[in-house]
């Protein structure tokens, strides 16, 4: 099996690598009224390009840890991130 990379870098169009395993994003979206609320937890990786180090988040999970409508949400383990669904 040939090695298949996850991510490109489109600037430098060579495979982005894992730069940190298991970064947990509070994923975050607007409502009927506009207003930004957690929406759900989510387990990613950073990866990096090797020549210009921008650093992307990819590799999420099939579902998230916890959702908003779960007992306890807010309780569950905190995020290293907050990112926003457009
Ligand atoms: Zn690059």
């Amino acid at each position: 099996m040939p090695h298949i990379p996850t991510a490109i870098c489109c600037q430098c169009l060579v495979a982005m690598r894992r730069d940190k395993n298991g970064v947990l994003v509070e994923m975050m979206a607007k409502d009927g009224h506009g207003a930004l609320n957690s929406y759900y937890k989510i387990a990613s990786d950073r990866l990096e390009c090797p020549r210009c180090h921008i650093k992307i988040l990819a590799e999420f999970s099939e579902r998230p840890f916890a959702e908003h409508w779960q007992d306890k949400y807010e309780e569950r383990r905190p995020c290293d991130v907050q990112a926003t669904l457009e």
